[in-house]
């Protein structure tokens, strides 16, 4: 297809204001999928996007459109929805010349939506503005389209209206797409550069990469090189989807499609990176590559000890199809052995958490996320702690922590209860818009720490679920921060040190040690719980001793009954963890780490 034919776009839209249903709509007007082999959120091949109704990996369809006699090729590049996701979501967009920006028009514009439409702006992409959901009885187009009139600057009268649901305007939009978003520009005879926008792994056909052609033509069977390590591979198959796999002859300027190298790993085929040709090869890269950065940490545990082994074959696995995950052994007392896991975020975390024991029927525990910190120690030497265990244990001159850039938007009745929730989270205000009299946008920084706690519930809970959020990296501070130990007859948990501020570091003491008090049974002996921050004790609970004596319940009587509780107790005993001479059952752990 020649260039002038093509338009490339994206869909960029809040979760659930209708990005899969407006694609849905879009794969069944051009006719690409059947009527009857048409199933809700098509797009959406992970089962856990479909259960959580979100996207977690971009895809990418290629659509037929005709505007009077003229046919077009249109690619519709789905983007990654969440804040953890912003490096893919900016390439996907350095894949597209245009963008159509979805709003529910019973909600209105939300915080990711805004970053990402900034993203869209920077980049210089065509921005389609759309209101969804015009068929619901509570939408309210005239308000929201003067809201998004306001924040992209058009006229009202420029928001397009439609229902993704029912279809109405979706066939307006797709002209509009064609009339409004530039062809791709590009040099058809230069040396071949492809973007790499999104790598999957696939059980059949190994690492499948996504691709968008900027200069050049690439083909099959040619070698092609990956510009950010230099390494070659055979070309197997090049292809279009629509909306299924389909090898073609090769993919030219402007042209969306996907590559198979037989290539086994997704970080062989890194987002971000451009392809060239082997032989006659481009010698820039298109855009600067970057590496997926963990900015997260956990670990992860089986419960049942003896599932370590498939634990690390999941990771393993896993790790095929997601190039951002880290993962390396760690052994906890607490705990046993598990993986000290690197994330992007906190949804990231979830997610492979989710997946872990959903896909790899595995039962997990995982300690609290930490970010990293970047440690000086008085005699000089740097350290980076992505895990408690590894804060120095001598005097330390200055400790750093990542902060982030934060925006929230809310209805401005909330603003005082953000702005309380964001000081108390040791937030600093950068700046306040309202985007209408009723809107709001916030603009703070903040360290990440604060907010992978449980910033996002509080702020919902504060403004009854009508903020949003998005946050951005914005590189490290210097703060006061401390490692509190919570022991157990004077001995360590490693589970529980955590690395807080601290003025946080008594609250953190405390809470650790009464809900401990809470779920540790009584022993035959007197059992201190201390929170402490080096040899400094903050925090005291005792848990008082108690002969346990099992038999004693059955007032003689009964032989197997007797017999039935001592192996109850043996069994018991197994999923103990022994601290010092302190028993304490696994599922006290678990319920300690699972609370809040
Ligand atoms: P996504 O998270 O942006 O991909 O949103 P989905 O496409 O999954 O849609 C979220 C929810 O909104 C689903 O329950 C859809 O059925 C519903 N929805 C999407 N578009 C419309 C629409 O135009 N009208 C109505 N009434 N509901 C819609
Ligand atoms: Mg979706």
């Amino acid at each position: 297809t020649p260039p002038e034919r093509i338009r490339n776009f994206c869909i960029i839209a809040h979760i659930d204001h209708g990005k899969s249903t407006l694609a849905d709509r879009m794969l069944q007007i051009t006719g690409v999928v059947e009527e009857r082999a048409m199933r809700a959120q098509y797009l959406d091949r992970m089962d856990i996007e479909r259960e959580r109704g979100i996207t977690i990996k971009a895809q990418n369809v290629r659509l037929p459109w005709k505007v009077g006699d003229e046919e077009y090729v249109l690619h519709l590049i789905d983007t990654p929805g969440h804040v953890d996701f912003t490096y893919e979501v900016s390439r996907a967009l350095e894949a597209c010349e245009g963008a159509i920006l979805l709003v529910d028009a019973a909600q209105g514009i939300e915080a990711q939506t805004l970053a990402n439409l900034y993203l869209a702006l920077e980049k210089d992409l065509t921005i389609i503005p759309v209101l969804n959901k015009i068929d619901l009885p509570a939408a309210d187009p005239d308000r929201y389209a003067a809201e998004i009139a306001h924040i992209v600057g058009c006229e009202p009268e420029d928001v397009l209206r439609v229902s993704a649901k029912t279809g109405m305007g979706v066939e307006a939009l797709l002209d509009e797409a064609v009339k409004q978003i530039p062809a791709p520009q590009g040099d058809a005879d230069a040396p071949a550069r492809a973007m790499i926008f999104d790598s999957v792994y696939d059980t059949y056909r190994g690492v499948v990469t996504y691709i968008r052609v900027v200069d050049g033509r690439i083909v099959p069977r040619e070698r092609i090189k990956m510009m950010s390590t230099g390494a070659t591979h055979e070309l197997l198959e090049v292809g279009i989807v629509s909306p299924e796999p389909k090898p073609t002859e090769g993919l030219g300027v402007g042209e969306v499609g996907y590559l198979i190298t037989g290539v086994k790993d997704v970080r062989q085929s890194k987002v971000g990176d451009t392809v060239t040709s082997q032989r006659r090869g481009a010698t820039e890269p298109l855009t600067g590559y970057r590496e997926p950065r963990p900015m997260v940490y956990s670990g992860l545990y089986p419960v049942d000890g003896s599932q370590y082994p498939d634990l690390r074959e999941a990771l393993d696995k896993l790790q095929l199809n997601d190039a951002a995950l880290t993962y390396e052994p760690e052994t906890s007392a607490a705990l046993g052995f598990g993986f000290r896991c690197g994330f992007l975020g906190l949804l990231h975390l979830e997610i492979t958490r989710e997946r872990l024991e959903r896909e790899f029927d595995l039962d997990l525990i995982s300690t609290a996320p930490n970010v990293v910190y970047q440690v000086t120690t008085d005699d000089g030497t740097e350290i980076t702690v992505t895990n408690p265990s590894d804060w120095p244990e001598g005097k330390v001159s200055e400790i750093r922590e990542p902060i982030v850039k934060v925006t929230i938007l809310a209805p401005s009745e909330f603003v005082g209860t953000i702005m309380e929730l964001c000081q108390a989270r040791r937030g600093q205000l950068g700046g306040m818009d309202y985007l209408s009299e009723s809107r709001v946008e916030l603009r703070y920084t903040m360290p990440l720490a604060e907010i992978i706690f449980d910033f996002f519930d509080a702020l919902k809970s504060r403004t009854r679920g009508y903020a949003s959020l998005d946050y951005e990296e914005a590189g490290e501070q210097v703060s006061d921060l401390v490692k509190v130990d919570i022991l157990l007859q004077g001995e360590p948990v490693d589970a529980f040190s955590a690395i807080v501020h601290k003025d946080s570091a008594y609250g953190y003491g405390t809470s650790m040690a009464s809900k401990l008090r809470e779920l540790i049974p009584r022993q035959q002996f007197e059992v201190p719980i201390q929170a402490a921050v080096g040899s400094r004790i903050i925090a005291r609970e005792t848990i008082r001793a108690i002969r346990k004596d099992v038999l004693a319940k059955c007032y003689g009587g009964d032989i197997s009954r007797k017999r039935k509780l001592l192996e109850k107790q043996k069994e018991g005993k197994k999923r103990m963890k022994t601290i010092g001479r302190v028993d304490v059952p696994q599922e006290a752990f678990v319920a300690a780490l699972s609370t809040e």
